[in-house]
């Protein structure tokens, strides 16, 4: 029996990956791993060192484009609600490597979703279909992510620095479409680059596309409009409060390998 992580970089897929290499051994383990092209420099650095310490290699998958190409490709800018992206570059590449790679009949596919994150996990089982998938976080014993990522440290793993600087997931170097406000606002206060780099690709598609769309939404007065990265910068600038301490800030979350894993 082949036993495949989806293993994303992130504090679950080790946790995860650690329970199957136990489980199973490292010679039964693959950890499948799709690169989005903009990922944090520091997620090879822990997949590197992580990869060594469960004794399996990365598999490494990619599309070869990264979120902002297939936005242009698709003439869709993706969103906290709807990400081309994760399909394109993740569920896609991992379908076919699945194919060319496994028989269904004797492989097992395990996600990071834990045990918060249940009511998720039926469209996930169905979307990898005909691949039996598992959650192994959503069973017993329960562990929220800061114990996981003490249990990583307690082990001699240097932790993701995207974990240490403040945001919620290792995925596409904290620039996420699907992330809230408040991973923008962390975004522009540590990696301003990677936030101007974003505000203008979203400029450029709101000019390909001739519409005023954006990747957030501004839900301030009861209404709801488009927020664009411009315009969240300009009210963090103006702002003289702490940029984290905003009440109306939300952090959204990354549904990569699992929220539209049945559209794959
Ligand atoms: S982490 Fe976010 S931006 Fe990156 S591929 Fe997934 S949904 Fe798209």
């Amino acid at each position: 029996m082949k036993h495949v992580v989806m293993w994303s970089g992130g504090i679950t897929s080790w946790a995860v990956a650690r329970l199957v290499v136990e489980r199973y051994g490292p010679e039964n383990v693959t950890l499948l791993f799709a690169d989005t092209l903009i990922e944090d420099e520091d997620l090879y650095v822990f997949n590197e060192k992580a990869s060594a310490q469960l004794g399996v290699p990365i598999t490494r998958v990619a599309d070869g484009r990264d979120p902002w190409q297939v936005f242009e490709d698709k003439r869709w800018l993706g969103n906290t609600r709807i990400a081309q992206c994760s399909l394109e570059l993740k569920l896609k590449v991992c379908r076919d490597w699945l194919e060319a790679s496994t028989d269904p009949a004797d492989t097992v596919l395990y996600v990071g979703i834990d045990w918060t994150e249940t009511h998720r996990l039926p469209a996930i089982v169905k979307g990898w279909l005909p691949w039996k998938t598992l959650a192994p976080l959503a069973e017993p014993p329960y562990r929220d992510k800061q114990q996981i990522l003490a249990e990583a440290r307690s082990v001699g793993l240097d932790i993701p620095r995207l974990y240490k600087l403040g945001f919620a997931h290792n995925n596409c170097g904290g620039a996420c479409v699907k992330g809230g406000q408040a991973q923008w606002a962390r975004l522009l206060a540590v990696f301003p680059e990677r936030y101007a780099r974003a505000e203008a690709a979203e400029e450029k598609m709101r000019r390909l596309l001739g519409k005023d769309v954006s990747i957030l939404r501004d839900r301030t007065g009861g209404t709801t409009r488009p927020l664009t990265l411009a315009t969240l910068r300009t009210r963090i600038e103006q702002d003289r409060t702490d940029q984290l301490s905003f009440d109306y800030l939300d952090w959204g979350g990354c549904g990569c390998f699992t929220d539209t894993a049945e559209a794959a």
